[in-house]
């Protein structure tokens, strides 16, 4: 079961990992190069806790982002796993139970007074090495769209989603159906 936190450390991670550009998507621009983008980050994903920020913590959240990227693109269980626990490792993960803001009883992982990279880490890191505990770790996708390759938690029930849900490649997908459609009519 995949609890309101969890899926809000997921949607964290893919977020994170959208402000970069992958191998294989030439001319999407790096997003994070700044104090300004990195507070924008933590604001829109409602991180709490992380005090002021400053360029040590950009540093570590960019880094950050090379690693969970890694994690991604694990070819198996095994290697997924190995790069899950250095990571958790590294971020002094801390569960602690709470039940704040009206949300049932569930558990934090980030240490109390955590910086940005080391909360994001630690949640982000958990909520990945629960999917992959539950056999769902092919859930994590790149969108299939050549130009686009960006990260997304496919959460369909049959596990089918191709397309990230942007503007072009959702449209892409409803285009592809409606020729489907199409062609099955005329045929
Ligand atoms: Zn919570
Ligand atoms: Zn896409």
């Amino acid at each position: 079961m995949i609890t309101h936190d969890t899926r809000c450390a997921l949607d964290s991670v893919v977020d994170l990992l959208n402000s970069a550009p992958e191998g294989e998507a030439p001319g999407a621009p790096d997003t994070l190069t700044d104090l300004a983008a990195l507070a924008d980050f933590v604001r829109r994903n409602e991180i709490s806790g992380v005090g002021d920020l400053g360029p040590g913590d950009l540093a570590a959240v960019r880094a950050l982002r090379a690693r969970f990227a890694e994690i991604f693109a694990a070819g198996d269980d095994r290697t997924a796993a190995a790069r899950l626990n250095a990571l958790v490792a590294s971020a002094g993960t801390t569960p602690q139970l709470t039940d704040h803001d009206g949300y049932d009883w569930h558990v934090h992982y980030f240490a109390p007074g955590a910086s940005v990279a080391d909360h994001l880490a630690a949640d982000g890191g958990m909520a990945l090495a629960f999917l992959l505990v539950a056999g769902e770790r092919e859930r994590l996708r790149r969108c299939e769209a050549p130009d686009c390759r960006y990260a997304f938690v496919d959460l369909s029930r049959n596990r089918s989603r191709r397309y990230c849900d942007s503007r072009t490649c959702g449209n892409r997908l409803h285009v592809a159906a409606y020729r489907a459609r199409r062609r099955e009519a005329a045929g």
